[in-house]
């Protein structure tokens, strides 16, 4: 079977869906690789590399003959129009309130499989995009967040003087604002935390951060089984906004991550918070894309309000491209050979495997997944 990785026609997109050491690796599990010209440009990949690695370079009608189709983003739907009926589809589809897209991908006979649904349990941790990408855009905030600042991070004490280290708070400490709090923790940065995750209070505490939460009730129970936050009642978002607005008043940089799967980003960062906040201060907003946890960021921008930095990136990972590249190519790779059979060396979708059942949004033309089922009937 054939595998083909198009260049991402998605103009913010500069990750690619394979590297050099996946192309080689697919090709031992008995697929021939096809990579579209520049495919990897973005992400530093040459098509040399790719090439002395075995794929064979070609162009976008490639895509008609191939069987599976690896990609970042969800393709436009002339893309789609040039996939091969049965193809597999795999990459990041962010179906979520998109039901029309997910019944185009049914019909045009794709078994598309959406990556982010990937379980988070242990044997599929080497395929979890969310992780290798939010731990990139964590440490990403960071070098963002200093490079905006203008001031050192850390202590330094020169015959010059001393310099004070910076305050970092991080708000929402999972995969991406524990990596943001190491990040910070690394440049020399003094760091506070908050998460309404109990979980987290720890996890902060082992990096080296400070945890800072208004823990009640309702916080030691915020935590779903899947391991994600609840959204918080009004009340304890009024908590959480007093306990907040004292702190953040004396930090330097603050770094937002705060997402709860399904819903619009909480807003965490009032304009009356950024007032109190002294001009030269940074804010970077990971969930920007996500309907923000800041008041007043502006995606794709970075914005100035009271003299307060706003920074709003969109892709984040996306500004780390290569090395974003290079762990979501091993996580789709990981994926493929689990898919893969051994005799035949062909994919073979089992519709009983957890990992298929989670991520299988349409095959043999029916839209499949339980969440757009549905929808669709
Ligand atoms: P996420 O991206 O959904 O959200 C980021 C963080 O924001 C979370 O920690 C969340 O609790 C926090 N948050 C939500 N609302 C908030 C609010 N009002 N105020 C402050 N913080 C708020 O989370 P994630 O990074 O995907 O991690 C979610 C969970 O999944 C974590 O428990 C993580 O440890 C776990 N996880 C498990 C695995 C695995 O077992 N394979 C892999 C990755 C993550």
């Amino acid at each position: 079977q054939t595998i083909f990785i198009p260049k991402e026609t998605d103009p913010v997109e500069p990750r690619v869906a394979a590297s050099p050491e996946t192309v080689k690796k697919l090709i031992g599990l008995g697929f021939s690789v096809v990579v579209e010209k520049g495919a990897g440009t973005l992400s530093r990949i040459p098509d040399s590399e790719f090439d002395a690695a075995g794929a064979k370079i070609g162009s976008a009608t490639d895509a008609k003959s191939a069987d599976v189709i690896l990609k970042v983003r969800r393709p436009s739907l002339s893309e789609l129009k040039s996939y091969k009926k049965g193809a597999a589809l795999i990459a990041m589809l962010d179906p979520y309130g998109d039901d029309a897209t997910v019944r185009a991908y049914a019909d045009a006979g794709l078994s598309s499989f959406t990556m982010e649904f990937m379980p988070r349990i242990t044997r599929a941790q080497v395929m979890d995009v969310l992780s290798s990408q939010a731990n990139l855009a964590g440490y990403q905030a960071v070098i963002d967040a200093a490079a905006e600042y203008g001031r050192a991070l850390p202590m330094m004490m020169t015959a010059a003087g001393t310099v004070p280290a910076a305050k970092v708070f991080v708000m929402g400490a999972g995969v991406a604002g524990l990596q943001a709090i190491a990040t910070a923790r690394r440049l020399g940065a003094v760091v506070t935390a908050t998460d309404v995750r109990p979980a987290a209070k720890e996890q902060v505490a082992s990096l080296g951060g400070k945890f800072i939460a208004v823990e009640d009730e309702e916080f030691k129970a915020a935590e779903t089984a899947g391991g994600y936050a609840k959204e918080m009642s009004r009340e304890y978002q009024a908590k959480q906004a007093a306990l907040v607005a004292d702190h953040i008043a004396k930090q330097d940089i603050v770094i937002t991550t705060a997402l709860i799967p399904g819903r619009p980003a909480p807003r965490l960062v009032t304009k009356e918070m950024l007032a109190a906040m002294r001009p030269g201060s940074v804010v970077v907003d990971l969930a920007v894309e996500r309907g923000g946890n800041v008041e007043g960021a502006q995606p794709g921008k970075v914005v100035e309000i009271g003299g307060v930095k706003i920074v709003g990136h969109l892709n984040v990972p996306g500004r780390i491209a290569a090395t974003a590249s290079q762990l979501y190519a091993r996580n789709l790779f990981a994926f493929i050979e689990t898919l893969t059979d051994k005799d035949s060396k062909a994919l073979k979708i089992n519709l009983d495997d957890e990992l298929v059942k989670a991520t299988l949004l349409t095959h043999d033309g029916s839209v499949v997944h339980p969440a757009f089922a549905q929808a669709a009937a």
